[in-house]
């Protein structure tokens, strides 16, 4: 069956059921995805698949469905399509239509988690029901995975399933298909669709000036609170040294493939630590893709929490600013510590301490698989003259944790998207919503990419 012949009923209950699930909120904290994922349980219950709700509580669960190879079939490792049911809070007066009202305007289905990603979760099933009522002879099984919590620390989501439960994600699954990528980018008239191979890691780091302690009558211009100030807005302005991977040069040269050949041969020089950070203000003129760009090619750190004192009129020995840091793959805490110590001696001397609260190296993969191609071509077949670019994130997804399970991760969900409509802000913004027609585009892809993949690789 081609992509095109979809069965529309199929495609409409695709529709309803994202709208149901955009009208149970699951805003994280407290989270509450029972009802969500109760909601999905029944769909395949009535396929014949059994649903498993596990978690650390009950009104948290886990939905995992596992669709099963036959044996005389079953020659691969699992392939895991993974979404999450929590969602960010939202600030309904900022909305132009109630953030739980799944309201359709003909055009768009509205609500927080459109995006941020009720919409893939309702992808698979979609595509999985399809293909189990083709009676596809599968490879290897299939786990749906919606999970809990992905949005405030994977707690009870995907860090509980990989460290409690790695049997119901298929013990050992090859491939997990994720979040972040196969939506449509629009720039200078070309279409481009990352498909994300890599996360960058977490360093996040607490740094404390000392400085002396003392009565506030009188000014003090080196106390610790005024260093930690100047220290504070010295990292905020930093360009931190560059070490673009293949991660970076695989991005920046996936974006370049529509240029000209000298802007193709300068693609790699922007990567370059010491060229590229003065020629990418000259090639990328949008400072908002400059910053994106950017962060793909550095550590970044932001401070985000400041703390000092505890009187208004005592000078306090010590305060403190908690910093975000993003680590390039390849690097680590104690290498991104040394980039700022650089940064700071000269307002802190060596009255200043960092210490590190958490650490989660990058994770990457290999784009050289079987699956990779195949959603390569699934998409370069649904859009024909479009570009494909494996890509990098900045922030990071349960892909870092199904990681630890030896899984490929892909960061593919694809969404046709129009020129013109800011996908990035959907993430967390105000106005979430998702054009139906792409995601029905995108049911078509997914479809089709697993019907390929899971009989053939
Ligand atoms: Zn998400």
């Amino acid at each position: 069956m081609a992509a095109s012949e979809f069965p529309s009923a199929e495609l409409e209950s695709a529709t309803e059921l994202l709208q149901q699930l955009l009208r149970i909120d699951t805003t994280n904290p407290p989270g509450n995805e029972r009802a969500a994922a109760d909601c999905i349980a029944d769909i395949f219950r009535s396929e014949g698949l059994e649903p498993k709700l596990n978690g650390i509580s009950e009104e948290r669960p886990n939905l995992t469905v596992r669709w099963n190879a036959a044996p005389e079939n079953r020659t691969k490792r699992p392939l895991v399509l993974s979404s999450h049911l929590d969602v960010v809070p939202a600030d309904e007066s900022k909305w132009t239509h109630p953030p739980f009202s799944g309201h359709n305007d003909g055009t768009c289905l509205w609500g927080r988690g459109a995006i941020d990603m009720k919409g893939f979760a309702v992808m698979a099933v979609a595509a999985l029901t399809r293909l189990k009522r083709e009676n596809t002879p599968i490879n290897r099984d299939v786990i749906f995975a919606a999970v809990a919590d992905e949005e405030a620390g994977t707690e009870h989501g995907s860090k509980w399933l990989v460290n409690e439960r790695p049997d119901l994600l298929g013990g050992d699954p090859e491939y997990v298909i994720n979040e972040v990528g196969g939506f449509t980018v629009h720039q200078k008239g070309n279409r481009f669709y990352p498909i994300q191979v890599a996360e960058k890691g977490v360093a996040w780091l607490r740094l404390t000036v000392e400085g002396k302690p003392g009565h506030s009558s009188l000014p003090a211009t080196d106390s610790s609170v005024e260093k930690l100030a100047r220290a504070t807005a010295a990292i905020s302005a930093s360009r931190l040294p560059w070490h673009a991977g293949n991660e970076a040069h695989d991005f920046l040269a996936g974006f370049a493939a529509p240029e000209n050949a000298i802007a193709k041969a300068f693609a790699p020089l922007l990567a370059h630590p010491t060229i590229g950070p003065r020629l990418l203000p000259l090639a990328v003129s949008d400072p908002s893709r400059r910053k994106s760009l950017e962060a793909i090619l550095r550590n970044t750190a932001t401070p985000t929490r400041l703390q000092s004192g505890e009187a208004i009129n005592v000078l306090p020995g010590s305060a403190c600013v908690d910093i975000d840091g993003r680590l390039v793959p390849g690097q680590s805490a104690a290498d991104l510590i040394e980039e700022l110590k650089k940064v700071i001696r000269p307002i802190t001397g060596d009255a200043a301490q960092f210490e590190v609260l958490q650490e989660s190296p990058a994770v990457s993969f290999s784009k050289e698989t079987p699956l990779f191609e195949q959603m390569k071509k699934s998409l370069l077949d649904a859009d024909p003259g479009s570009y494909i670019v494996p890509s990098i994130i900045p922030g990071f997804t349960d892909s870092r944790n199904y990681s630890r399970l030896g899984a490929t991760c892909y960061g593919f969900y694809p969404l046709q998207l129009p020129d013109g409509l800011d996908f990035a802000a959907m993430f967390h913004g105000h106005d979430e919503r998702i054009p139906i027609g792409g995601f029905h585009w995108g049911i078509e892809v997914l479809t089709e990419t697993l019907r390929k993949f899971l009989v053939t690789s």
